[in-house]
């Protein structure tokens, strides 16, 4: 495997701005006489060693200056590319073109790009690998960096990494089993078990109660993503998705909330978005629900006003969410039937997660009527688009990204007039 490594805040600490001059290569702020004061971060020479072992090729891809990075990997005992201008990948692409036994492992789908910032994940997504986001410190106010993202744990979270990990033994068993460690969800997709979730929230109430929200999948927009699962996210629309996907899907989700860790936690009820009148297809949230195995108690908690018009969708500011939930989503149950939620645990499932406002609005309204402890379960986060600058091979005009609502199926377009674009109407095929 080939593994493409950060530097900073990854396998060093120094991402604190004393750095600074000497990760940009200033004069006069030479590393080589302060090698010795480097802080390695815990684990990370045992890392390098063990990987070495066990037969990866390890490349440090950092944005610092040669002066500064090539001393540093020295003593590492590992290649680099500095200077590298994440997420640009032309920079890595060009080492990679020149190192031809790493380019195969690249070519071959076994490549991993490991970091503590959106940029590793922005860089891993372009070049098609697995990534890492890896916090290893404490974010404090004095190295927040908003140019590179240094301690911005919800941009790295929205750039939507393959797998998160907080120490280099939790990458360890990542990379022996990269599969089984997928977010649930996309684990069963492949055939795997796991129990792994995007952990969103963690929120405490004054009274010791909590909220959490979790994802169990990603739904990637713009370029592939190996193990993103935005084909199943339209899957969920399509009237013609079959049981064999819907099982698949409860399986992912069953695996989630019966886990020890999530069951020891003592959860009262399981319940979920209910489906519009308007939905299509019109069981579709129910259906899948009905399928989920638990023994957790089923109910339905929450309810869409009749009356609803329009989408939470069509709402763009986080305001307006608000507003719409505030109008249309209750908590009712059938036939005007009461259960009695005071002091009570519940697990709640929705289908997407981009905003965050039906999961604070749900939660929210649980807690007014007396609820505990909530966990929010969306099944796919919407994480950002990484788009690839693709020419037309016919007209040379640029290429955009279209997806094809009925099953996810996504290609290159070069957008013709009668859809209001000003290409030649040529497609090309991507995600195989
Ligand atoms: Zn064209």
């Amino acid at each position: 495997m080939l593994i493409l490594i950060d530097l900073d805040g990854t396998l060093i600490g120094t991402v604190h701005p004393t750095w600074q001059p000497y990760r940009d290569g200033q004069d006069g702020y030479s590393i080589e006489q302060y090698l010795g004061q480097v802080p390695i971060l815990p684990g990370a020479r045992e890392f390098i060693e063990s990987r070495k072992a066990k037969g990866d090729k390890i490349l440090v891809v950092s944005d610092s200056h040669f002066r500064y990075v090539n001393p540093i990997c020295r003593m590492f005992g590992v290649d680099n590319v500095s200077l590298a201008d994440k997420p640009n990948t032309a920079k890595l692409m060009e080492y990679l073109n020149t190192h031809a036994d790493l380019k195969h492992e690249l070519d071959d789908g076994n490549c991993v790009v490991i970091g503590d910032t959106k940029l590793d994940i922005e860089l891993g997504r372009h070049i098609g690998a697995m990534t890492i986001w890896f916090l290893p410190y404490i974010i404090t106010d004095d190295i927040r960096d908003e140019r590179d993202g240094i301690g911005d744990e919800m941009a790295s979270k929205k750039m939507g990494p393959t797998f998160s990990a907080k120490t280099f033994a939790e990458i360890e068993t990542i990379l022996e089993a990269p599969l089984s460690n997928l977010y649930t969800i996309e684990a069963a997709f492949v055939g795997q078990t796991s129990t792994r979730a995007i952990r969103l929230n963690n929120n405490r109430y004054a009274d010791g109660s909590y909220a959490l929200i979790r994802c169990l999948a990603r739904q990637e927009q713009g370029a592939c993503d190996k193990y993103g699962r935005a084909d199943k996210y339209y899957m969920m629309s399509n009237p013609e998705r079959t049981q064999d996907f819907l099982k698949t899907l409860a399986t992912g989700i069953s695996n989630y909330i019966n886990q020890p860790a999530i069951v020891q936690r003592g959860w009262d009820y399981f319940t979920y978005l209910t489906d519009k009148r308007t939905t299509v297809p019109p069981t579709k949230m129910k259906e899948l629900f009905d399928l989920v195995e638990t023994p957790v108690q089923k109910v339905q908690l929450l309810k869409w006003d009749d009356n609803v018009q329009g989408s939470l969708r069509e709402q763009n500011l986080y305001r307006d969410r608000q507003a719409f939930l505030q109008k249309y989503l209750s908590i009712e149950c059938p036939g005007g039937t009461r259960v009695d939620l005071t002091g009570k645990n519940v697990i709640v499932l929705d289908d997407q997660y981009t905003t965050g406002a039906t999961a604070w609005h749900v939660i929210r309204k649980l807690k007014e009527q007396g609820v505990k402890n909530v966990l929010f379960l969306a099944m796919f986060q919407m994480v950002l688009p990484v788009n690839d600058d693709v020419v037309c091979p016919r007209c040379g005009k640029p290429m955009q990204i279209k997806i094809r609502r009925s099953d996810g199926h996504r290609f290159y377009s070069c957008t013709p007039p009668e859809y209001r674009g000003n290409g030649c109407g040529y497609t090309l095929d991507m995600c195989d």
